[in-house]
């Protein structure tokens, strides 16, 4: 059944509020299972399946489907949908409440699974940063995203859209932009464009660094007065004296004129490290 159908059938108006804006061009579809390399073995995760479009072909093309949605009135749709299916498991739940271990306990045979999902745009950021602390048990994700989130997480240090998400996502995964998808293509139409990304997980970090948390810590700092310089926004944020964040700066290496995204991955880690020897 097309969507314009399914809403008809049901009476559904989508709710703004969810970010409901429903895939309409069929092709996207393909376009993501290709990218997620999807096979009969892959045990897949996905978020917000809304009328069950993206859910219906990964059941047809996976081993098994675990569709997380926050609104009870599509679930109720969605179980009607999926009924004869015996692979895909429904769950009423807001994603950002969600263990991911315990779903992997409860519903996944492999070491890891796979996330496809045209994310609700209002929580993207959250979604990404989860799915990046859960990189043991995941090994891919292919979403949909507005397109200026898309451009974020593949932008390079340099260029004025990296930031804190570029950082996390860039620090355990090889991301790309998969293709870019006009508004037009839902329904409703977004007010923004959108583009499928695809993220490579790596268990890793890219870099070496002697601690996770106080790497972020300094790349929150640095990020958090973006029109300072990186000296002023370091002292600020860590509570380093003059004398402290010159130091840290001389023998890392860094000129702390610089700006924040201005500093590869790299360099966040030398900070770190450095500021891990003189302050901890
Ligand atoms: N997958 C469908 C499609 O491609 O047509 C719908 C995608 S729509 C952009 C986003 C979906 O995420 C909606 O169904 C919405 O209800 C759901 N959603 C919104 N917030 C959520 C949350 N916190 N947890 C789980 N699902 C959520």
């Amino acid at each position: 059944m097309k969507i314009r159908e399914i809403m008809k059938k049901y009476d559904i108006r989508p709710s703004k509020r969810l970010g409901q804006h429903f895939l309409m061009e069929e092709s996207f579809l393909y376009k993501m299972l290709k990218a997620a390399q999807i096979n009969e073995d892959d045990e897949v995760l996905e978020i917000g399946p809304g009328l069950g479009v993206l859910t219906l072909k990964l059941s047809d093309y996976s081993k098994k489907v675990v569709a997380v949605e926050k609104d009870s009135t599509l679930i109720k749709i969605l179980e009607d949908l999926v009924k004869d299916r015996k692979n895909v498991c429904l769950i009423n739940e807001d994603v950002l409440k969600l263990d991911l271990s315990r779903i992997k306990e409860d519903y996944f045979e492999n070491n890891c699974f796979k996330i496809v999902a045209n994310l609700p745009y209002y929580i993207t950021s959250p979604i990404l940063m989860k799915v990046i602390e859960n990189r043991e048990i995941i090994s891919k994700a292919v979403v949909m995203v507005q397109k200026e989130v898309a451009e974020r997480l593949v932008s390079p240090p340099g260029s004025k859209s990296y930031g804190i998400l570029s950082v996390a996502v860039q620090l355990y995964s090889d991301v790309e932009i998969v293709d870019l998808v006009k508004r037009c293509a839902f329904f409703p139409p977004p007010k923004v464009d959108s583009a499928i990304v695809k993220l490579d997980i790596r268990k890793e970090a890219k870099v070496a660094m002697p601690d996770e948390k106080t790497f972020f810590k300094i790349v929150e700092a640095a990020f958090s007065e973006r029109r300072k310089t990186l000296k002023n926004s370091l002292r600020n944020n860590l509570n380093l004296s003059n004398e402290e964040i010159e130091m840290i700066l001389k023998i890392s290496g860094i000129d702390g004129s610089r700006r924040a995204e201005t500093l590869s991955l790299q360099e966040f880690a030398s900070l770190c490290r450095v500021f891990m020897d003189l302050k901890e």
